[in-house]
């Protein structure tokens, strides 16, 4: 049996607006299983409850109904709080809010001593964070001196030194450019391929979704679709009234498809239209 890292039950969530009396149910039922070394990508509008849904993953919110469940701990129970936060390891969007040390090893460091781990070995996990993060050659680096992509590659190091089971991320490459966003994309990839983490991405980039093994789209606090990246971007008509975009080379598919060529359904990257095409 596949073993589950996260099982999500009937989670509803309600925040209480600020201006008047009204109530936000921002997630109205949510049903999610996440296997072991599985890479789960989410995306989903604006305000369709995918941040609310990430931080639930390591009780920064509790459920107020239904369940949260990371390998067997229940979030709602207060004493295993501190273990989850420690398996559950979070990367946001701003590089700039994550970072507080003066060099890139002091910044990779600070989990670690944070959590009571001795010195020898604290050298240890930087030096092997920093180099799967690749930054090895950076580590006196002053972070705010770096790329948006190496400062998120900074954070990813700091919360890999800390050993989680679970990377979730919730928009890292939103503030980056290009090259930035590959970079990050790489070493998230990676990370899930080669140490089998199991990772959550929240993107709205949706060429980002096309390297998951599942992708979920959330809309209105609901889980609208399910699939893997091939099933859920050849319904470019759903993925459109969800106010969604499929990535550009499904989009192209799905026009030439229209226009009658005999193309296959679901082809999501560049080389495989080239190879369908020659065919
Ligand atoms: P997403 O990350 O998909 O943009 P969010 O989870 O941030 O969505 O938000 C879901 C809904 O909850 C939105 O309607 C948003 O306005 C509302 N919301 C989020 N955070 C708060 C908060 N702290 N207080 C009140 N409403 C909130
Ligand atoms: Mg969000």
């Amino acid at each position: 049996m596949v073993r589950k890292v996260i099982e999500i039950k009937n989670l509803i969530h309600r925040y209480n607006s600020s201006q008047d009396e009204t109530v936000i149910e921002a997630l109205k039922g949510v049903d999610l299983h996440v296997a072991k070394g599985e890479f789960l990508a989410v995306i989903g509008h604006n305000g369709s409850g995918k941040s609310t849904l990430a931080k639930h993953l390591n009780a920064l919110l509790l459920p107020h109904e239904g369940s949260v469940t990371i390998n067997g701990l229940d979030t709602r129970k207060k004493e295993n709080t501190w273990a989850i936060r420690q398996q559950v390891g979070m990367v946001f969007q701003n590089p700039d809010n994550q970072l507080v040390a003066a060099t890139v090893e002091e910044d990779t460091a600070f989990g670690p001593e944070n959590l009571g781990v001795e010195p020898v070995e604290i050298r240890r996990l930087v030096d092997d964070s920093l180099e799967r993060v690749g930054l090895s050659s950076f580590h006196k680096r002053a972070p705010h001196l770096l790329s948006g992509g190496q400062k998120q590659r900074v954070a990813i190091a700091g919360i890999i030194a800390m050993r989680p089971n679970v990377l979730v991320l919730d928009e890292p490459t939103a503030m980056l450019d290009p090259t930035g966003r590959k970079e990050v994309m790489a070493t998230v990839s990676a990370l899930n391929k080669e140490e089998g983490l199991t990772v959550v991405h929240i993107t709205h980039f949706m060429e980002e979704a096309v390297f998951a093994d599942r992708v979920l789209v959330m809309s209105e606090g609901l889980v609208a679709m399910e699939g893997t990246p091939r099933e859920i971007f050849s319904r470019v008509e759903e993925i459109k009234k969800l106010r969604l975009d499929v990535p550009q080379i499904a989009e192209l598919n799905g026009c030439l498809r229209k226009e009658g060529l005999l193309l296959p359904s679901g082809i999501l990257t560049l080389e495989e239209m080239v190879v369908a095409l020659c065919q």
